[in-house]
């Protein structure tokens, strides 16, 4: 592999019927862009006031007129063609550059001398030649999160019996179904996080550090105890459900997949919706995409969230949470009938999540009000049939009910 680096001003890589029609910023290496309009904004800032903005690696792949695959800096490109088209102003409230006045400003509408710095800022850039594919993903993951995989090497020179039960989790055929590859043993970093989700029963922090501490911890991890049956419960589970190869089982939809999986083994009665599981995934993956295309203003907030929490930090407990709860939720929509082992009486919080957003937030009763919008802290889930006469503890049969009217139609 040769790498140069050189100095491209902007416009010329922006330049509509130039070379930006020959560069990708979205090669399959990569994440979707995620970047929001005040992210966007701040790089312009940037640009305006003549600060660094850090290297870009592109790939150039051997044709006529060459085209470049964009391997590190393709959120900062899109934000820079974004700005160049209109698609976004300055913030209303920005500080003057110099002297000159840019707050409301569009690349057309920005003072003169500030277009031409833009226009001419050269962003430094390091071309990569004769690289294969391979090279390149190598390269990727260095710049993303090469670290994170050499730990896993390390972690799989560890002794003691938490590596060896990690190492026989990745010969599950589930791990032949996934949409990821074992370069760099990711699939004994999936099944180390599986581990500790399952040690912790629910989310939690899943990063390098986190899985260090189990496999220094766990050195004498009883194969046979009830954390590793539960592992293995659920990635039986997923295997069954997943019959084939998936590609939309990415790395971060394993992890939240798992703890939806494992969530729903433990409370819910699911033989029943066990066929359709398969289906409801690659619908969610479905609107996902479909989400995705829509521009911000368009875009369901909710899923907005949901890409950034799939696109950052994806091994925080914070993040996990959020994705394990958003999918969850959006299963227990699509299976409102669903009920909990046994019929509990008392209603999960996914669960009341579901019935809130399905409500609208507003009461269903009507018994002392004509329907007002209630607070997430100050409402009840209510049993339309009553569970004393047999009603079920699911989403179908809760509803929305404000504290008032939840008094007035006394115990259910
Ligand atoms: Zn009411």
């Amino acid at each position: 592999m040769k790498t140069n680096k050189k100095p491209w001003p902007i416009g010329t890589v922006s330049h509509v019927n130039g070379i930006r029609k020959r560069i990708d910023t979205n090669p399959d290496f990569q994440r979707p862009a995620v970047w929001s309009t005040s992210q966007k904004q701040l790089l312009v800032d940037t640009i305006l006031r003549e600060y660094d903005v850090p290297k870009m690696y592109w790939r150039k792949l051997g044709t006529t007129p060459d085209r470049y695959d964009v391997v590190d800096g393709q959120q900062r490109l899109r934000a820079i063609w974004g700005f160049v088209d209109g698609d976004f102003k300055l913030p209303k409230d920005a500080e003057v550059v110099d002297g000159l006045v840019t707050a409301g400003c569009t690349y057309e509408t920005l003072p003169d001398d500030l277009r031409v710095r833009f226009d001419t800022y050269a962003l430094d850039v390091v071309i990569l030649e004769d690289t294969d594919e391979d090279e390149v993903r190598e390269m990727f993951l260095r710049l993303q999160n090469g670290t994170s995989l050499k730990a896993q090497e390390k972690r799989n020179a560890m002794p003691g019996a938490m590596r060896q039960f990690v190492r026989s989790l990745t010969q599950h055929d589930f791990f032949n179904r996934v949409g990821f590859s074992n370069t760099r043993f990711t699939h004994d970093q999936v099944a180390a996080q599986m581990v500790c989700l399952e040690l912790a029963a629910g989310p939690v922090n899943v990063k390098n550090a986190d899985l260090n501490r189990i496999y220094e911890l766990h050195q004498d991890f009883d194969v046979n105890g009830p954390v590793a049956k539960a592992v293995r419960r659920t990635l039986g589970l997923l295997e069954e459900v997943f019959f084939d190869k998936t590609p939309e089982l990415e790395r971060y939809n394993a992890i939240a997949l798992y703890c939806v999986f494992a969530e729903l083994q433990r409370m819910y009665a699911i033989a029943s919706i066990k066929p359709e599981l398969r289906g409801w995934f690659l619908e969610f993956e479905a609107r996902r995409r479909s989400q995705e295309e829509l521009d911000e203003e368009h875009a369901d907030t909710e899923w907005v969230t949901y890409k950034e929490r799939i696109s950052h930090s994806t091994d925080a407990q914070e993040s996990i949470r959020f994705r394990m709860d958003f999918m969850l939720r959006h299963l227990l929509s699509k299976f409102p009938d669903l009920s909990l082992k046994d019929n509990q009486r008392g209603f999960t919080h996914i669960q009341k999540l579901a019935v809130f957003r399905r409500d609208n937030q507003v009461c269903q009763v009507k018994l002392k009000c004509e329907g007002i919008r209630v607070e997430w802290d100050n409402w009840h889930c209510d049993h339309r049939i009553a569970w004393s006469k047999g009603g079920a503890t699911t989403v179908a049969n809760g509803q929305v009910a404000c504290p008032a009217c939840n008094l007035a139609k006394g115990g259910d």
